[in-house]
């Protein structure tokens, strides 16, 4: 591994001042399982590395029934998996972060180190999208917010400028009577990345369908939503609605499968995930 800087800064201000004196070259640490293994593997570079675990005041998971859910950037998947509230009230969140890796990655795993990681296949991005979720990005010149739809720029990249860090995730309060699915798909049925995932949210006045891992970045499939807002769900509408996914998705093929079994994988996981969350709708 090559040699860097190392840093554990105990404020917001002073992480912001660092990532600017080193403009680019700078990396944030959280739970470190995507990044000490690309350091370690050289396939990414850092003169210097700020450890995000001593800042205080991004640590927090809160939920309030009116403004929805705050993931603070050092919560992690295990905390996630294993909260009362969440099981109840982000269901398909819960799920993507079960499938996370094993026990010992979710319990270092932050939800906010998968987002900043940009990886198309990264479990937790489809609900989080699905349910709406944007992002509080901290720099200089103090809060932004994006939507996670448009934080991705491709494979890796997002909008953060080198001086910026993600310091939460807010996702809304659901809707009532909102049926919520995450369906992934890969090659074992554990600590495999997703050859394909979907995520649904489904409530009267909204319908939001995800894809990950079949195009740079997740996708929401649009024509499928259209051809089902309004409507009242049955299964003939529901098949077309997973054929136009498997028609909006652009996937590549690699090691993992094909572009044209990812395509076809879509249309069955869109087409089931849908009936199953029509099913969830309480
Ligand atoms: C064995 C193994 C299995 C895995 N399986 C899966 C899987 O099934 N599904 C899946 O989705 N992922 C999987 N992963 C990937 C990984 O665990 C996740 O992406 C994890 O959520 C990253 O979080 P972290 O806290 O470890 O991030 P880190 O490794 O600390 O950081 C990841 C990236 O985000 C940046 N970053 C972190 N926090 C911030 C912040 N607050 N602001 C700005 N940038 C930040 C870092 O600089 C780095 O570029 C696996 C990893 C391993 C090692």
């Amino acid at each position: 591994m090559r040699r860097f800087e190392y840093f554990e800064p105990a404020t917001l201000g002073e992480a912001v001042t660092l990532l600017a004196r080193y403009s680019g070259r700078a990396q944030p640490l959280a739970g470190g399982t995507d990044l000490l293994v690309e350091l370690k593997e050289q396939l990414r570079r850092a003169d210097c590395v700020i450890n995000l675990k001593k800042i205080t005041g991004i640590g927090g998971l809160s939920f309030h029934a009116r403004e929805g859910l705050r993931i603070g950037a050092l919560v992690t998947a295990r905390e996630i998996e294993v909260s009362p509230t969440l099981i109840e009230h982000y269901p398909s969140l819960v799920q993507a972060a079960r499938e996370l890796g094993s026990i010992q990655v979710r319990n270092r795993a932050t939800i906010v180190g998968n987002v900043c990681r940009a990886s198309p296949s990264a479990d937790t991005l489809p609900p989080l999208i699905a349910d709406g979720a944007q992002v509080v990005i901290h720099g200089g010149g103090g809060d932004r917010l994006v939507a996670l739809e448009d934080f991705f720029t491709g494979p890796g990249k997002t909008v953060l400028k080198p001086e910026e860090l993600v310091t939460e995730i807010r996702v809304p309060a659901p809707a009532p009577r909102t049926g919520k699915v995450y369906l992934k798909h890969g090659r074992r049925k554990a600590m495999e990345l997703a050859t394909v995932g979907v995520a649904v949210s489904l409530s009267a006045s909204e319908i939001r369908i995800v894809l990950g891992a079949v195009a740079p970045t997740p996708i929401r499939a649009r024509r499928a939503e259209e051809l089902l807002r309004g409507k009242t769900l049955n299964d003939v509408l529901i098949e077309k609605a997973a054929e136009a996914a498997a028609g909006e998705s652009a996937p590549i093929s690699n090691v993992r499968a094909s572009a044209g079994y990812r395509r076809d994988m879509v249309r069955v996981l869109t087409r089931r995930a849908l009936q199953q969350a029509l099913g969830a709708i309480k």
